[in-house]
């Protein structure tokens, strides 16, 4: 089999690049795996693999900078693995071109729904015959063509800046978007506006979308990160 999909898996904690290789390897991926940054870094230039698993506590550089190296050459999805429940770190890699992040320990479940997610996303950007459209869960439609809004066939009526949150997020469905970038996306790259605007922009969404506000069923909150809509 060489059309499997290949996952670098750059992480230095044996048991635990075991154990995604086996949860990778064992659902249709082919798990390539370095030790180190060094070796991550041009295992990822010679085999283009196709999605990266970084853990950011390396012994011989900071994940953050084969972060930084690997977005120097490729737009390859990368998705973080973080001991560390600091949510600056997340930001920063988000920020810094990761895709997602996943923060240990995690279950397999995690793993997979993030690498698909990440790698659907990637098709997504590179083909535009397959941008979805319409976003449709659990009630909630978006048509984005006629930036309608509907939840159990009822329309919802967004503001302008509520509507493009909205959509921003469905369009990333499943992934985490950190503040400062949908305040970048929504309000432009020069923007002064800070997290207070989006959290009350958020909660008059949610006073419309959800029906417990409290216990957010579409948008959900990564505390400290930004936020996730349901995939
Ligand atoms: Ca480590």
């Amino acid at each position: 089999m060489t059309n499997k999909q290949s996952i670098l898996i750059i992480e230095d904690e044996k048991n635990i690049g075991n154990y995604i290789e086996t949860i990778v390897a064992s659902n249709g991926y082919r798990a390539l795996r370095a030790m180190s940054g060094t070796s991550g870094l041009s295992m990822c230039a010679s085999h283009h693999p196709d999605l990266v698993l970084l853990d950011l506590g390396l012994p011989d550089m900071d994940g953050m900078e084969v972060l930084q190296r690997i977005r120097d050459f490729s737009n390859v999805p990368i998705i973080v693995i973080s001991a560390r429940t600091q949510e600056k770190e997340k930001v920063a890699a988000l920020d810094g071109g990761a895709d997602d992040y996943i923060t240990k320990p995690f279950g397999s479940e995690e793993v997979l729904a993030r690498i698909c997610t990440a790698m659907r996303h990637h098709a997504q950007l590179d083909n535009a015959a397959l941008q979805q459209t319409v976003y449709s869960r659990d009630g909630l439609v978006i048509d984005f063509d006629r930036r309608l809004v509907t939840l159990d066939g009822q329309p919802v009526h967004l503001t302008q800046i509520e509507y493009k949150l909205v959509s921003l997020l469905a369009k990333n469905a499943g992934r985490v978007l950190s503040y400062d970038s949908i305040l970048k996306e929504i309000w432009g790259p020069f923007t002064d506006t800070d997290n207070q605007i989006l959290r009350v922009n958020m909660a008059n969404i949610r006073r419309k979308l959800e029906v417990n506000p409290a216990q957010p069923h579409y948008i959900f909150t990564e505390i400290g990160v930004g936020y996730r809509m349901l995939e």
